[in-house]
């Protein structure tokens, strides 16, 4: 288990002078919006977090989506639906957004 570099390599001396490696567990990265890659906020990264809204928002596409880019894709749902805009002039990250919004 030792050979998976999911595990920190830290060099300790003991009490008895004997330079040892002790392994730790590295830390979980930060979850990123899936559009803008900014980290996402409200979400706790530690692995003792108990409760469902500790690890997500209850907002549409929480835990996906920054606030930013869920309010774009929102707005252009709603152009495509009143025809202001097509479906072809959206963004390819945006687009499969914005489809499982107008599916609803
Ligand atoms: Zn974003």
């Amino acid at each position: 288990m030792y050979r998976s570099r999911s595990y920190r390599r830290l060099s300790r001396v003991t009490p008895s002078k004997r330079h040892t490696i002790h392994y730790a567990r590295r830390k979980n990265s930060f979850p990123h919006c899936a559009i803008c890659k900014a980290e996402l906020n409200g979400i706790s990264i530690s692995k003792t977090a108990k409760g469902k809204s500790l690890k997500s928002n209850s907002r549409k596409f929480g835990g996906v989506l920054c606030s930013s880019c869920t309010g774009e894709v929102i707005k252009l749902a709603s152009r495509i639906e009143n025809g202001e805009m097509k479906i072809n002039s959206i963004g390819i990250r945006q687009k499969q957004y914005v489809l499982q919004m107008i599916a609803h």
